[in-house]
């Protein structure tokens, strides 16, 4: 079945030059890059994001890791990966959460590490089963990124709406 999932490569991934190695790493699943973009990380989105993570002791750790504050790199690449069971894939090849219990030769065994702080830095995010893929899409993506219809939209019109547009 195909599916799509939501890729980040994360601060410490591109504080270490690591995009090329894991972007290589993953063209061995043979799935699609169907959107792609280098992010600046909101409070708004990181909170979002982990959500489900918000009562652990290491939470406002957390939002600080993805937002890059730990980098000085306040960014990171977030990307939708998209084929035949997209998401067992790319977490088979992304490893455990835990770098030093991952697999050695999985992406986040090899350039993972834990800080002094007990902050897994594991370089990569990926989407954990259809409906986590789904929420992230919606909030790191906006339909007209993705270059497939993968969720229904509606049409809207905003009016009075400020945009910025090339001057
Ligand atoms: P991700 O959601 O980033 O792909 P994951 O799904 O493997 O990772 P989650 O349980 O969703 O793991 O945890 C989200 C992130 O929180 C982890 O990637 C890691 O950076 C951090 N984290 C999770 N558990 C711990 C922990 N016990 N100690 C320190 N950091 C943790
Ligand atoms: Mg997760």
């Amino acid at each position: 079945m195909n599916q799509q999932t939501l890729v980040l490569v994360k601060p410490d991934g591109l504080k270490k030059s690591l995009t090329g190695n894991v972007l290589t790493r993953l063209s061995e699943t043979k799935l699609e890059i169907v959107a792609a973009k280098i992010a600046k990380v909101s409070r708004k989105l990181a909170e979002e994001h982990y959500e489900q993570m918000k009562d652990k002791p290491f939470f406002e750790e957390l939002v600080k890791y993805i937002r890059g504050e730990l980098h000085e790199r306040r960014k990171v690449m977030a990307m939708v990966y998209w084929g035949e069971e997209a998401i067992v894939k790319v977490r088979e090849l992304a490893g455990a959460t835990n770098p030093e219990e991952a697999d050695p030769v999985s992406i986040r065994g090899a350039y993972g590490r834990i800080t002094t702080r007990g902050i897994y830095e594991n370089v990569i995010h990926t989407s954990k089963n259809a409906e986590e893929a789904e929420r992230e899409i919606k909030l790191w993506f906006e339909p007209d990124d993705i270059i497939l219809d993968l969720y229904p939209t509606k049409q809207v019109v905003i009016k009075d709406k400020k945009i910025r547009i090339w001057a």
